[in-house]
């Protein structure tokens, strides 16, 4: 899955963070930074972006280019 945070929508919440801590770190600018996209499953990304409050995180399909979320 390929993951993409919106550095301009994210306000650093940690929300994503704390449901995948694989994958998610936040930077010295208190933005989320993926560290490795395979870190957790794929429901906990799924979950952590559906409750990032802004809506910063894109989930796509790696081999078919599919927006999977938003
Ligand atoms: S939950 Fe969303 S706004 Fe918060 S740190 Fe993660 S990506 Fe940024």
């Amino acid at each position: 899955m390929k993951i993409t945070v919106d550095r301009s929508k994210c306000r650093g919440h940690s929300n994503c963070l704390s449901l995948a801590p694989n994958v998610f770190d936040i930077d010295e600018q208190f933005k989320a930074v993926v560290t490795d996209p395979e870190g957790d499953s794929d429901e906990a990304v799924l979950k952590a972006a559906k409750l990032c409050p802004t809506l910063a995180i894109t989930l796509e399909d790696e081999e078919t280019g599919k927006r999977i979320f938003p």
